[in-house]
């Protein structure tokens, strides 16, 4: 039973909050709201005191935790100093420092930091940067962009351009320019009909081949490295992401690598790009980016793509684009802590991804309703399905993923899903008894819904 200000505040929610992605019909006739009040660790506590675990790092972005002591305490002295200054005709301290050690720390040398504060700008100014950088290079011919199938990139208008999930982007088609649509390497349900076993990467090869059939209209390709998580956790087979890099170099394209869910650890290396030793031209970077703490966002550039920008003023070259909270003091203070502790972090990981791997090996693989598990470091999909054996989904309408996590919920955690595939995305600090609780409940959760 709520408390009366509970009651209070989820009225006053149904009233007035308009929340991302959610059928509000829905939301309202729904029985139960969590509100969240605070949180310590990687629990969650409503404002009637329950506690929920976080096993989905609050939308993928929150990496040590919450209420992180050298975080809290970077965030409170830089705000004893200034909340925000802008970046416009000013510079400002933590967002050089931050800037430097992006540098330092990203594949290749991708010295240039241009500040945002979402994902999906990050992705639309590494859009508008490599179109302007062709144009100044003088190849005002390249105009177009190519994205792979299922891409998620944001949803912004350029961002949703490239966005290949029917159901999020095709209203949209008349406002959206037009993408040159590579197959998604997706193996438990390839788009060119072929088993992984036996398929020696086909799909690669027809994207090399329309890559190179329309390499003199394209300025760059965009790609989520390694992994495509709002698709479903789609993990792409090892050797992809390099043979794109080396068509990229071959036509003349610049490689945008939107490392905004798979950046910062999230797939076992501190960027997943490196996992293939590939160095795309331009990285955006974002949710992991503060530690899951603040609003920021980077697209980082490499000094061949900066230098195109640079002439005399009368020139026109400049960057026209940025955002008033651009380099937040506030959100770089807090990407210098935790990039700090991130450093301590990586070399834990491989044993946290192996335990989960075990976990979802031992309670997850074996349900019955379940078509396949992925994993790459700590991102995980949980594909359910009707019938196993011929993969064949469920009716959309039964909302099998969504009557999941609501029973993962009743049971104290935390996990969204993406159509029927349940996401597990543990904050990276995770301790290994919450990761197996997270594991076990969601087990839970599927038997109690698919085989209940
Ligand atoms: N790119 C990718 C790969 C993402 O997963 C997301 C968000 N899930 C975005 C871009 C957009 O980020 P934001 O929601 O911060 O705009």
């Amino acid at each position: 039973m709520s408390s009366e200000r509970t009651r209070g505040l989820v009225e006053a929610d149904r009233r007035h909050v308009w929340h991302p992605f959610t059928q509000m019909q829905g939301w309202i006739d729904e029985e139960e709201v969590v509100v969240v009040e605070r949180a310590d660790g990687f629990w969650l506590f409503d404002s009637d005191g329950r506690r929920f675990l976080d096993g989905i790092s609050s939308l993928w972005c929150n990496v040590h935790g919450h209420r992180v002591e050298a975080i809290d305490r970077a965030v409170r002295e830089q705000l004893g100093r200034v909340a925000h200054s802008t970046l416009l005709g000013l510079a400002s301290v933590p967002s050089i420092e931050l800037a430097a050690r992006l540098a330092e720390l990203a594949p290749g040398r991708l010295e240039r930091v241009f500040y945002s504060d979402a994902g999906a700008t990050a992705v639309e100014a590494a859009l508008k940067i490599a179109f302007q950088y062709q144009a100044q290079r003088g190849q005002p011919g390249r105009t177009r962009f190519a994205a792979l199938g299922s891409a998620y990139h944001g949803d912004t208008v350029g961002s949703v351009s490239l966005g290949g999930i029917e159901v999020m982007h095709g209203l949209f088609n008349p406002l959206r320019f037009e993408v040159l649509r590579l197959p998604s390497p997706h193996c438990y349900r390839c788009p060119l009909g072929l088993e992984r076993e036996r398929c020696e990467m086909r799909c690669a090869d027809e994207a090399e081949r329309l890559l190179a059939d329309h390499a003199s209209t394209l300025a760059g390709l965009v790609i989520e490295p390694l992994v495509q998580g709002a698709a479903g956790i789609i993990v792409h087979p090892p050797g992809y992401l390099a043979r794109m890099r080396a068509a990229c170099d071959r036509l003349g394209l610049l490689l945008i690598a939107d490392e905004v869910a798979v950046g910062f650890g999230r797939t076992g290396s501190l960027f997943a790009c490196s996992q293939e030793q590939v160095v795309p031209d331009l990285l955006c970077l974002a949710k992991g980016l503060s530690g899951g703490y603040l609003p920021l966002a980077a697209t980082l550039a490499t000094e061949e793509v900066f230098s195109a920008f640079l002439g005399p003023f009368d020139a026109y070259r400049a960057f026209f684009h940025g955002h008033t909270y651009t380099g937040n003091p506030l959100g770089c203070a807090a990407a210098l802590a935790s990039l700090e502790l991130l450093e301590a972090l990586l070399p834990q990981l491989p044993d946290r991804v192996a335990l989960v791997r075990t976990l979802l090996e031992e309670r997850v693989q074996p349900l019955l309703h379940v078509g396949e598990v992925r994993q790459k470091g700590l991102m995980v999909g949980i594909e359910l399905v009707r019938d196993a054996a011929t993969r064949q989904p469920y009716p959309p309408a039964w909302r099998v993923g969504h009557r999941v996590i609501l029973e993962a919920r009743r049971r104290g955690v935390i996990v969204r899903p993406l159509g029927d595939v349940v996401v597990l995305m543990p904050g990276l600090a995770m301790p290994e008894e919450e990761l197996d609780l997270l594991v076990h409940t969601t087990a839970a959760a599927i038997r109690a819904v698919t085989e209940g």
